[in-house]
């Protein structure tokens, strides 16, 4: 079974979760000066990485709190998990590796 650590509560099981979306879109300051095609955009246009993708999750029969995850579409790891409003964490597959002498 697959173990979403919500970082609120730690990890718990997967069926408690619920997918909210692409994370990090930002809703255009003043929608009455955007174009038409600007705000369809912003409504409807998600990445669909094959990779690391930042996703909002709800922990829906948990604490109910939304938070944010960095997880491989390619193989379905969470490598992080964050709260909304924290900077995204550089997972640890991302991070340069550190010669051996
Ligand atoms: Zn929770």
């Amino acid at each position: 079974m697959l173990l979403i650590n919500c970082p609120y509560c730690g990890e718990r099981p997967e069926l408690e979760f619920v997918h909210g979306g692409q994370a990090h879109i930002a809703r255009p300051g003043s929608p009455a000066e955007c174009s038409d095609q600007q705000w369809a955009d912003y409504l409807y246009r998600r990445d669909n990485i094959k990779g690391v993708h930042a996703e909002r999750w709800r922990h829906t029969h948990g604490c109910g709190r939304f938070f944010n995850a960095l997880r491989d579409t390619t193989s379905d790891q969470f490598l992080a998990t964050y709260k909304i409003g924290e900077q995204p964490p550089v997972p640890a597959q991302a991070q340069p590796r550190k010669a051996t002498a």
